[in-house]
């Protein structure tokens, strides 16, 4: 057995140990072929087998319905903030977006570059420190909008959208990086969903796109080829070589994940995790303090609190590490503590922290 750590990094992160030692098993001979995935055709069938699987798992697990394509891309997270508007946003068509975090800035930001003014923010909790989402009477969407962007987990901050915005119709495009797969959810009222796949996925670079058909009809076609979601969608994503051994650990990560009771499970574990973590800074709020401020929307995925000083801020990183957790430094901005507890951390996992946290506090508070 390899020694292994309690993962708590923001991303890239932890995966699930059975979707590793799977890869482990058959790095050498992949399927009989006496090579590894990486080194074997992306035509070849025994590629085409995982490739297949990989965007089979994905509308499985969620249920997406037949008038969905699910694409995989490259570029990261952060090359969809640009293909996105790229695609949708010529001949016209204007976009809202809006704004809970460092991401989803950036997303507007990329948006603003592309097609400059048709690119408007409709609500934002910037001037809170994004210390909470926007309520619903908050977002002004105008009516002629081809989507409405947001985030759905605000990696950074720590908040997420339990109930995702009601936009009378129009397509939600959603940054889905940091939570996607924590539960299912109904696909329908979206038009495109992104996911970059280093939090809850696999390997950093690799996204997964979930785009519906009369969105996908809206896409330019006089974009360079390998910005076209169009042409990705029509070659089923092996227009170029794809990222292979990155989409066939996404086939390990999704093939465990309904191994183990797919979405619902996952969630159930989830829910317990927060209840957990939650419970316990909630019983010592004078010594971890959240930097969410409405508890409806804390984030299942990510959990940011400060202790009383940054010495202490320090000490429980260093106390945590001696103790075999690891990844729970904060964000630079933010300073103190950031869990970060995707699919992948298990109830034990946080039940571990959880006892640490209860005694650091006895110690220290
Ligand atoms: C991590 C993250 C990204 C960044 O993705 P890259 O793959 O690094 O480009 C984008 N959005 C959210 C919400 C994230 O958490």
């Amino acid at each position: 057995m390899s020694h292994r750590v309690i993962n708590f990094y923001a991303g890239p992160a932890g995966l699930p140990l059975p979707a590793l030692e799977r890869a482990q098993t058959e790095l050498l001979d992949f399927m009989g072929t006496g090579m590894s995935v990486m080194e074997i055709s992306h035509r070849a069938k025994e590629y085409d087998a995982v490739h297949n699987e990989a965007i089979a798992l994905v509308k499985e697990l969620l249920a997406v319905p037949d008038n969905y394509k699910v694409l995989l891309l490259q570029g990261g997270g952060n090359l969809q903030f640009a293909m996105l508007p790229m695609n949708i946003l010529h001949s016209g068509r204007k976009a809202d977006y809006v704004v809970t975090g460092s991401w989803a800035k950036k997303a507007f930001k990329e948006a603003k570059i592309v097609a400059g003014d048709a690119a408007r923010v409709v609500a934002t909790t910037e001037p809170e420190k994004f210390k909470r989402l926007p309520r619903p009477e908050e977002i002004k969407l105008n009516a002629d909008a081809a989507y409405v962007h947001f985030c759905s987990n605000n990696t950074i901050y720590g908040t997420q959208w339990k109930t995702f915005p009601a936009t009378g119709g129009i397509p939600l495009a959603c940054d889905m990086s940091s939570d996607f797969m924590w539960r299912p959810f109904d696909v329908k009222p979206f038009g495109f969903i992104y996911a970059g796949a280093q939090k809850n996925l696999g390997p950093s670079g690799l996204v997964v796109a979930i785009i519906r058909d009369d969105v996908l009809a809206m896409c330019s076609d006089k974009l360079p080829t390998m910005l076209q979601y169009k042409v990705h969608a029509d070659k089923n994503s092996l227009f170029n070589t794809p990222p292979c051994f990155s989409i066939y650990i996404l086939r390990n990560v999704l093939a465990y994940n309904k191994s183990i009771g797919g979405l619902a499970a996952i969630e159930k574990n989830n829910r317990e995790k927060g209840r957990l973590l939650y419970g316990c800074i909630d019983a010592h709020r004078e010594f971890y303090r959240g930097y969410v401020t409405v508890p409806e929307d804390r984030s299942f995925m990510n959990v940011d609190f400060n202790l009383p000083s940054e010495e202490l801020d320090a000490a429980f990183v260093a106390e945590a590490k001696k103790n075999g957790m690891v990844g729970l430094k904060g964000y630079r901005d933010l300073g103190g503590i950031r869990v970060s507890m995707y699919n992948a951390v298990t109830v034990d996992n946080v039940k571990t922290l959880v006892a640490f946290m209860e005694d650091f506090a006895k110690k220290h508070a």
